[in-house]
């Protein structure tokens, strides 16, 4: 299980298969991407090998951001409804997660009463608690750091926000997660080993950690909005 990320020029579809395949070897049951396409958000996602999801995905489709998921389902059978991404009611915000939220049950009464689940994830429940923050009138990275402040448990997570969709939103707590910094090119790994086809320069992500990611910019911040900088290594791990 695992998360990938792409934001750059080139077709991010192919990319982000690659990059699942890397992360392969920590296991997985289903596969999905989505990609910010010509006329919104574009979601693949298949139970099954990774070569069932490229197949779905085909050669053509268009996007130069998306985000992808390698599921180890923890909470909900393995299936095409509960593969990743998922997404919220309105279809606004799309996520992908890796790790367990602890107290699922707890925020689904908390802050979701009048919400309609869709899969029988954990997952989902963060996507859907952003959209309730950003209804009660918070900015998408403001509700993005407020949800991930009533997380209880690990995670590592990437959120598009389809009114919005030049910048992919990543948070970890206790899952592994590295941003890859290249040319004009920004990613999202679970390991390095992952995005190796991209860039070789990566910056750690502490657990408590956000960042926000633009094609030429990476901006890691604390859950309460304060500025982190942090430098960028160089891995010799060979692709
Ligand atoms: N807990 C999530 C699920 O069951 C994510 C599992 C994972 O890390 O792949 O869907």
């Amino acid at each position: 299980c695992g998360i990938v990320g792409y934001i750059g020029n080139e077709q991010a579809a192919d990319i982000l298969l690659k990059g699942l395949k890397k992360l392969e070897y920590r296991g997985y049951d289903s596969a999905g991407i989505a990609l910010v396409g010509n006329e919104g958000i574009d979601l693949y996602k298949e139970q099954g090998r990774i070569a069932v999801l490229e197949e779905a995905v085909g050669t053509e489709a268009p996007g130069t951001i998306g985000i992808g998921h390698t599921r180890w389902a923890t909470h909900g059978p393995p299936s095409r409804l509960n593969a990743h991404p998922h997404q919220s009611t309105s279809e606004r915000f799309t996520i992908v997660h890796n790790g367990v939220i602890e107290n699922y049950n707890e925020l689904k009464k908390e802050f979701l009463q009048d919400v309609k689940l869709i899969s029988d994830t954990d997952t989902e429940v963060i996507v859907q608690i952003v959209e309730h923050f950003v209804n009660e009138g918070l900015s998408t990275e403001d509700a993005f750091r407020r949800t991930l402040s009533v997380l209880e448990g690990s995670y590592a997570t990437a959120l598009i926000d389809n009114d919005d969709s030049d910048v992919i939103y990543v948070g970890k707590n206790k899952s592994p997660l590295l941003i890859g910094v290249g040319n004009g090119v920004n990613v999202i790994a679970s390991d390095a080993m992952a995005m190796l086809h991209v860039t070789k320069e990566f910056m750690e992500i502490m657990d408590g950690e956000i960042v926000v990611l633009t094609q030429n910019n990476v901006k890691v911040k604390t859950l309460d909005g304060h500025p982190v900088s942090r430098d960028t290594f160089t891995t010799d791990i060979d692709e």
